[in-house]
């Protein structure tokens, strides 16, 4: 006979509830229902207490505070934060040349023939360089926090809608360009509470350099970066040297808090700063 342990419906709530499941052992589900009782009623008690710490004391998620403190960082460092449109047109996606035969097309929430949600900051940045571009200074350093969507299949580490982090620095030598990538990524990092991280560096003929970071003890992508002058450019008219990447912050906040779902962290009605409401 097998050995008598959690039912599922008993070790999916204690999951829920931020614990682990062990693979105890009972004699009888008499036992084992009044052990699983007392936990889950011990469990349920912390949570509670949790998120009532949460709406009286510290009154702000964990993805508040990081997005609070990456614009204190980078304002520091001389970027400007800007807010552009979630939605966004068909012509600006395929400038981008995500078209049919691109794998993300098939990833985009469309809400009419011409406009759907931003999968990713890039096309509105782009516009902001081109018009940027006309002014005298250099370098010239902005970026935007904001949601971008994607149907997704993979739910551990994707959700459909997500926290991007897109910073671009314009006009900057060309020579310096990977050097101040690497530098940038690792003040985000840093300010992420990242400690582990390593560049993931590809030489693509269709995009050039591209650097990516990964993280975790999985080591998962958390951050995609590239330099220009590339290949997009000219669509968009721009002639500037530049760097770009885009962090997700629901991934950078699943690896400093030592989970391995990003379920927890972004924008959700069963989870408030990672404490699970159903209590
Ligand atoms: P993956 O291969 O993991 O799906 P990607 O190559 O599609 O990632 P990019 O398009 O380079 O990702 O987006 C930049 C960053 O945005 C990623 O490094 C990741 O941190 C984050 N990101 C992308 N898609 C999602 C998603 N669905 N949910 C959460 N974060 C995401
Ligand atoms: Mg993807």
């Amino acid at each position: 006979m097998d050995d008598l342990t959690w039912t599922d419906t008993q070790a999916r709530r204690l999951k829920e509830l931020g614990m682990d499941p062990e693979n105890t052992v009972f004699s009888t589900p008499e036992e084992r229902n009044k052990i699983f009782q007392q936990i889950e009623k011990k469990q349920v008690q912390s949570e509670r207490i949790r998120l009532t710490k949460f709406l009286t004391a510290k009154k702000k998620t964990h993805l508040a505070q990081l997005t609070e403190n990456l614009t204190a960082m980078l304002n520091l460092q001389g970027f400007a934060r800007v807010n552009t449109p979630l939605i966004i047109s068909k012509s600006s996606l395929s400038k981008m040349t995500i078209d049919e035969n691109h794998p993300l097309f098939h990833q985009v929430y469309w809400i009419n023939e011409k406009q759907c949600l931003r999968p990713m900051l890039a096309p509105n940045l782009y516009s902001l360089m081109v018009d940027f571009s006309r002014l005298n200074h250099r370098p010239i350093s902005f970026f935007e926090i904001g949601s971008c969507f994607r149907k997704e299949s993979d739910g551990a580490k994707h959700s459909s809608e997500f926290t991007m982090l897109n910073l671009v620095e314009m006009g900057l030598p060309k020579e310096n360009r990977q050097h101040r990538l690497e530098e940038l990524a690792s003040l985000v990092a840093q300010t992420a509470g990242l400690n582990n991280f390593k560049f993931e560096i590809e030489d693509s003929k269709v995009y050039g350099t591209t650097l990516d970071v990964v993280a975790g003890p999985d080591e998962i992508e958390v951050a995609s970066g590239a330099m220009g002058p590339h290949p997009l450019d000219e669509p968009w008219g721009l002639t500037d040297t530049w760097v770009g990447m885009g962090f997700g912050l629901e991934r950078l906040l699943m690896i400093s808090q030592g989970n391995t779902s990003i379920g927890r962290w972004g924008k959700s009605l069963a989870y408030v700063d990672g404490i699970r409401l159903r209590i």
